[in-house]
């Protein structure tokens, strides 16, 4: 008879908890069970773009896209300026484009092309046909046909340690043992105490919102506290700009708009990638302006298609992005409550936000001359999206880095998705993956296709060193 339960449990059902079942289960173990709190499987990563990166896949091959897990290490290094657990990140970039192998291996869908993710040098982002629901089905189904079990509805409360080591966990006051123990439980979006704590730079009352799912209390804290695990990150995560007008999650800016800081300077190109967009803002107070012109909400009839495709982001597995908060509509709605900001003259427009008019003023008739030059001199936005400001009404409402995407503080763990303990050493018998680790996520995110990667690709990883000490535990 055995002596636990189950070889491995795994807390979570999301893209991470999923990887990690299968994996063990892929390394020979047969009592595998996944607990999910709520009554359905996915978690975040069932409402998500299903946007996955990786690095040298057969995916990029077959694109004739000379790629190398290296670079992806390289680049993201460089782009959170070294302040990431590099140990982990390097085994998990190294294993990337195989990870997404493994899941087109079972039943994932990707398309042949790939995209920018965000300002990479290769396009390494691979979008999955259905997004984030198909990968969780194909997942799903996966761990089903390997004889996962998946318990729905059974909130773990708290781990069972002995001697220094997790031996299990309890949920619904019931103690399920087992031989290791993963912790999948995802972000904290939806817990405005813990948003208000460890990621204060995204927590402004009456602003802030998340798109996630709700099973997102970031419950892997607590069970850190608990166990004496590190934990890491604080204020790091994916934050996007949001107007405050009706909760529209919008991804990235129209490349009509103008952003400009809360002292009226422009500092960016518009179609800037999200990841970037948030690090910018936050170096200039996490306040900005967005500002257009009345052209852009009611094109003339000759001029639709200059405003039409709007988005550099193109992404296969999505509708083209459309505007969502800056539509003639919601516009005009929001001028008559006050939150949109109009004016004939650049000047009063100016004014009304509480900048000097002759800065404003400046600033547009400067962005306009580049216009009429076809190059953005300055920052670089593609000519495509470079239209005038010259059609009154004008303009402006502010924008905070409110909507929650992710957040990126949670357990530190090594490369091989163990859990550190204060004392250094590793939890016996602990292991984490995904949006509830902390040291993964750095100060930029990368783009799109960030987080589902470290998702899997830490999910398998554990999984696999999971089911080795099960396998251990069962020889011994
Ligand atoms: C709208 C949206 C779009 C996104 N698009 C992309 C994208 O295209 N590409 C990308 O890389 N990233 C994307 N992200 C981010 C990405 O989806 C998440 O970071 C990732 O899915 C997290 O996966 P996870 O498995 O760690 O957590 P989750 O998918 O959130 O899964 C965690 C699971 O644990 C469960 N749980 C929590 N506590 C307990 C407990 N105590 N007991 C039992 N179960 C518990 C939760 O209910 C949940 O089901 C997006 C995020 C959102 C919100």
């Amino acid at each position: 008879m055995s002596a636990t339960d189950f070889d491995v449990i795994v807390i979570g059902s999301g893209a991470a908890g999923l990887s990690t079942g299968l994996a063990a289960a892929e390394q020979g173990r047969e009592r595998v069970l996944v607990v999910e709190s709520e009554t359905v499987v996915g978690g975040s990563s069932r409402l998500s773009g299903g946007v996955v990166m990786g690095s040298g896949s057969s995916f990029q091959r077959a694109a004739g896209i000379d790629d190398e897990p290296g670079d992806l290490f390289k680049e993201y290094m460089a782009l959170n300026t070294w302040d990431v657990a590099a140990g982990p990140v390097e085994r998990w970039a190294g294993r990337s484009g195989e990870t997404i192998d493994w899941l087109a291996g079972h039943g994932v869908k990707f398309f042949d092309r790939l995209i920018f993710g965000g300002d990479e040098r290769k396009p390494r982002s691979h979008c999955i046909d259905g997004g984030g629901q198909a990968l969780i089905n194909a997942l799903a189904s996966a761990c089903r046909r390997h004889g996962v079990e998946v318990a729905l509805g059974r909130r773990v409360e708290e781990l069972v340690v002995e001697d220094g080591a997790v031996r299990g966990v309890v949920s619904g006051g019931e103690a399920l043992t087992a031989a290791a123990v993963v912790v999948a439980t995802g972000g904290f979006g939806a817990n405005p105490e813990l948003l208000a704590e460890y990621y204060p730079s995204a927590w402004i009352p009456d602003w802030t919102w998340y798109i996630g799912a709700d099973g997102a209390r970031g419950d892997a804290l607590r069970f850190a506290a608990a166990v004496g695990a590190q934990t890491t990150g604080v204020d790091r995560g994916l934050r996007t700009l949001d107007p405050g007008l009706a909760r529209l999650n919008e991804a990235f800016l129209p490349g009509w708009t103008v952003l400009l800081d809360g002292e009226g300077r422009r500092f960016c190109d518009e179609t800037a990638p999200y990841g970037i967009l948030d690090t910018l803002v936050r170096a200039r107070g996490d306040r900005a302006f967005v500002v257009f012109d009345d052209a852009a909400l009611r094109p003339p009839e000759d001029e639709r298609e200059k405003y039409r495709d709007a988005y550099k982001q193109v992404w296969p597995n999505h509708a083209p992005f459309k505007p969502k908060n800056y539509t003639a509509d919601m516009i005009d709605e929001n001028v008559k409550r006050g939150k949109v900001h109009a004016a004939d003259d650049i000047g009063v427009l100016a004014e009304k936000i509480g900048l000097p008019a002759d800065r404003l003023t400046g600033e547009i008739t400067r962005y306009n001359g580049l216009v009429a030059e076809g190059v953005d001199r300055d920052f670089g936005k593609s000519g495509k999206f470079l239209v005038p400001l010259a059609t009154p009404p004008y303009y402006a409402v502010e924008v905070r880095p409110v909507t929650v995407n992710h957040t990126g503080y949670g357990l530190r763990i090594d490369e091989y998705a163990r859990v550190i303990g204060q004392d250094g050493r590793v939890i016996p018998g602990l292991y984490a993956a995904g949006e509830c680790t902390g040291g993964i996520a750095g100060v930029t995110y990368m783009g799109s296709g960030n987080s589902l990667a470290s998702a899997c690709g830490f999910g398998r990883i554990a999984g696999e060193e999971a089911g080795r000490r099960a396998e251990e535990a069962a020889r011994a």
